[in-house]
Parts: C-alpha cells; sequence; structure tokens
C-alpha cells in the first residue's frame, strides 16, 4: 500500500459500478416470513388485497423468492445523479477517539432529499408510472419521505399529494418549501380533503394531527382515486429491497480500502436503511462465509420496538386500519414522548428485521437521548457531517464499540450509515447545545397500556 492509500479517506465507485440488481434477503432466510394477516378474517392477505394500493410490480417484489432482482434501467438512470455515494474512512474520528478500530461510514446525505429515502422513492414512482397510475398520495411527519416522494415523482412526471402533520407543517416550514419546489401539494393534516380528515376536525378543531391520522388520509386518498396509489417510505419488503444498493456498494468499496467488516450499524425507525446496509452482509452471516459478523440495529430508548417490544401481530398504523403483521412492537397505540426529539417513532419495525432479531441473526441496542446528540456533536466535529439525529444513533454505537476497540486494544472494522444529513434538524441540535434536550425513563407503564391493546387475532 502507498502512502497515498494510508492517508485516503474516501471511497468512491465509477457511475457504471452503481449495482444492476437488488439483494432480496426473502430468498435466503431458512423458513418463511409469518404471513401478513387479513385483520377482520385473520387470513393471510393475497395480492388482491393490495391491488387498490399498490401497483403489482411491488406486491410482486414483496413476496418474490428471487435472490436478484434487476434494477430497471430508468431507475438506475435517475440513482446515477447521487449513486455510487462515498464510503468514507473516519480517519480524524478515530484520532479523537484514540481507538485501533477502522471507522466507516456510508453517506446517503449526498442525495438531493438529504437522506437514502430517495433509492426507494424512485423506484416506486417508477413502478406506478409503469403502471399507468397518474397520482402518488403519502403521509410526512417531519418531512424526510415526503420530499423524497415529491422529487421521485417529478422526475416521472407523476402528481404527488403529501398531507403532512399538522404540527410539523406549522412548525417545520422548510420540508415542506422542498416538496413543493418539487411540485407536490402539501397539505396539513387533519384535512378537509378526506372522509378520515373531516371526521377529526369535527371532534376535534384544534387537533394537533399524527402519522396515524395521516395515513389514514393518503390510505383513503388513493383507494377512492383509480388513478391514485399510495406509497411508503419504510418497512415493507419491496422497500427494505431497494435499499439494498447502499450495503451492494459499501462492500465493494470495502473491498477497494482492503477491509472487512467486523461490525456494521445502523439506526432503525422503520428499518429500511439498516436493512439497506446491511442485508448484503447478513447475506454472508446466513451462508455460514462469515460467522462471527456483528449487525446491529439501534433505537431510542424512547422508542425501542426491537428490543422492549413484542413479536407478535399488530397494526402497522396508529388507527388500526393496516393488515396484521407479525413484528416486534410496542403497541400500535404507543406513542413516544414528545420530549423525544430524535425521530424513530415508529411502534413497530420491519418484519424482515424482527425475523433476523429473534433468529438471533442481528443484535439490537437502544440508547438514550443525551448520549445520542453528544455522539452526533463529537462526530461534526471531527468529520465535519452534521448526521440527522436518527442516524445519531448510529453513530453513538458506532463510537462505543470503536472505544471497546480501545479497551480491549483490539482492531476492529466498524461500518455504519449515515442516513441522512442534519441541516433541517438544527432546531434539535439547538436545543441539545443550549441544553434543553433530557433524558427519561424507558416509559414501562405506556408501553405495557399499549400492549394490553394488541388486536386478538393472532398466531
Ligand atoms: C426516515 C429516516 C430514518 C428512519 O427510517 P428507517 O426506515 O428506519 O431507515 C433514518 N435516518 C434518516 C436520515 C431518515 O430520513
Amino acid at each position: 500500500m502507498s502512502q497515498a492509500d494510508e492517508a485516503r479517506i474516501k471511497y468512491t465507485l465509477d457511475e457504471s459500478e452503481l449495482p444492476t440488481q437488488w439483494y432480496n434477503l426473502l430468498a435466503d432466510l431458512a423458513t418463511p416470513l409469518p404471513p401478513v394477516l387479513h385483520p377482520a378474517t385473520g387470513q393471510p392477505i393475497g395480492p388482491q388485497d393490495l391491488a387498490p394500493l399498490f401497483p403489482m410490480a411491488l406486491i410482486a417484489q414483496e413476496v418474490s423468492q428471487e435472490r436478484w432482482i434487476p434494477i430497471p434501467e430508468p431507475v438506475r438512470q435517475v440513482l446515477r445523479q447521487w449513486r455510487p455515494t462515498p464510503l468514507f474512512r473516519a480517519r480524524r474520528l478515530e484520532r479523537a477517539l484514540d481507538t485501533p478500530a477502522h471507522i466507516y461510514y456510508k453517506y446517503e446525505g449526498v442525495s438531493p432529499a438529504g437522506s437514502h429515502k430517495p433509492n426507494t422513492a424512485v423506484a416506486q414512482a417508477y413502478y406506478n408510472k409503469q403502471e399507468g397510475v397518474r397520482r402518488l398520495t403519502t403521509e410526512t411527519g417531519a418531512g424526510q419521505w415526503g420530499s423524497a416522494l415529491a422529487m421521485a415523482c417529478r422526475f416521472f412526471d407523476l402528481e404527488c399529494k403529501v398531507y403532512m402533520v399538522r404540527v410539523s407543517y406549522e412548525q417545520k416550514p422548510y420540508r415542506r418549501v422542498m416538496m413543493e419546489t418539487w411540485g407536490a401539494q402539501v397539505v396539513p393534516s387533519p384535512s378537509p380533503d378526506t372522509e378520515a380528515g373531516r371526521k377529526v376536525r369535527a371532534e376535534d378543531p384544534q387537533s394537533p394531527g399524527s402519522l396515524g391520522i395521516a395515513i389514514s388520509e393518503a390510505v383513503e386518498d388513493a383507494a377512492t382515486h383509480d388513478d391514485t396509489k399510495y406509497s411508503l417510505g419504510s418497512v415493507l419488503n419491496h422497500v427494505l429491497l431497494h435499499q439494498t444498493v447502499i450495503g451492494l456498494e459499501a462492500k465493494k468499496q470495502l473491498a477497494l480500502a482492503g477491509d472487512e467488516a467486523d461490525i456494521v450499524i445502523g439506526c432503525a425507525g422503520g428499518g429500511s436503511n439498516f436493512a439497506g446496509l446491511a442485508f448484503p452482509f447478513v447475506a454472508d452471516k446466513l451462508r455460514g462465509t462469515r460467522p462471527a459478523l456483528r449487525v446491529i440495529a439501534v433505537e431510542p430508548t424512547a422508542c425501542p420496538s426491537l428490543t422492549k417490544g413484542k413479536y407478535v401481530y399488530d397494526f402497522g398504523d396508529t388507527v388500526g386500519l393496516t393488515p396484521l403483521i407479525k413484528m416486534y412492537t410496542l403497541g400500535h397505540s404507543f406513542v413516544p414522548a414528545p420530549l423525544h426529539a430524535g425521530g424513530l417513532r415508529y411502534h413497530g419495525m420491519a418484519p424482515l428485521v424482527c425475523k433476523l432479531y429473534d433468529e438471533g441473526v442481528i443484535e439490537a441496542v437502544a440508547v438514550p437521548q443525551l448520549a445520542t446528540f453528544e455522539a452526533a456533536v463529537q462526530f461534526a466535529r471531527a468529520e465535519g457531517i452534521i448526521p440527522a439525529p436518527e442516524t445519531a444513533h448510529a453513530v453513538r454505537v458506532a463510537i462505543d464499540e470503536a472505544l471497546r476497540c480501545k479497551a480491549e486494544g483490539t482492531r476492529r472494522t466498524i461500518l455504519f450509515n449515515l442516513s441522512g444529513h442534519g441541516h433541517f434538524d438544527l432546531g434539535a441540535y439547538e436545543a441539545f447545545l443550549a441544553g434543553k434536550l433530557q433524558d427519561y425513563a424507558y416509559p414501562e407503564e405506556k408501553v405495557a397500556e399499549a400492549l394490553q391493546r394488541l388486536p386478538k387475532v393472532g398466531v
């Protein structure tokens, strides 16, 4: 290795090395994923149940057993705008920690929307367009998913309507402006445009809205318009599939660096960026070629689905409209404390991630809020990039593992997903820097209460 190589920080791939296929973990599971159930009958749902909401190509991907699924050329053409994304060696962070560990991060913040979410938004917009859909609806909280979909719809000439939780719409205007700049229609939810929205407004004219209400509105809109379908930014198998470009690229880049990952880390809300980085590595573990590889999903102690939830059937949404999914859940009625500024607020987790956790293939860790922001600031001061608060959970555990290497005097290679930048989350950083954020105990009673309200159907 030359001296230049030893100082190398960034491992980039040429555009021509953008993956041509997605990796489908379903093909490598020893036993099948538990079926998704109809809430009324308790029977597995079929493609026809999902057809009003999703195009057939995505419904097929949801259950496909093919190990490799070709990425359509028009999708690759759009992804080329920012992919392959760079892999960085965090040399200044390593020095700051005085660790023998090699720390790498895959930087997804270079997408125009600032996160990994466009990887699936672009694919979803493409398949909808292919099947003659004219318009997509979705919900968004802080606006990361809404902005990714707004951009993707623009590229494929689709209309996009985003139901944005009212409090965020009012308090976080810049993501909304981004979505509008890309041509999406953004309405505060609850809105007067749907039956679900009108009902909530009649009962509570001041309603701040919630992700659950916004989902109900977006789903109703799609179900009641022939030319419209619905789009989801995490949790589902096809979403995780589209994100695997992250891990496929990272593997090639680590090889360029002459390193092999010992520990792979991602933050987990619904599980998509974690899965996107981790699944191509998990494949090696499942095949027995990398048995010692550790793969860690990181969640906030404020919403600890994997580490404190139950592996049971629950609704995917907070209102109780979706089919029943077997996953680690805190109960669909669980709502994390408003004090929690770090995102990753989903009550459940992607079924594929849950199955791996249940079988002990992957690990999960929950980290508290203050330690998470401390890690984010330490990272920003060493590497320059200000991570999204969600991402900061992965940064915390990467730093903790690097410090463990130091204590043990072992050199391990740590890879984590830098899922997005935090340029729209500076309000949370401001609160942290001003000493206004706080830790709080794990909300044991609230979780117990929500777990009481699990649906009765189930295996
Ligand atoms: C949405 C988001 C997440 C959480 O979603 P996952 O599906 O768990 O990846 C994490 N990081 C960033 C930057 C996000 O925008």
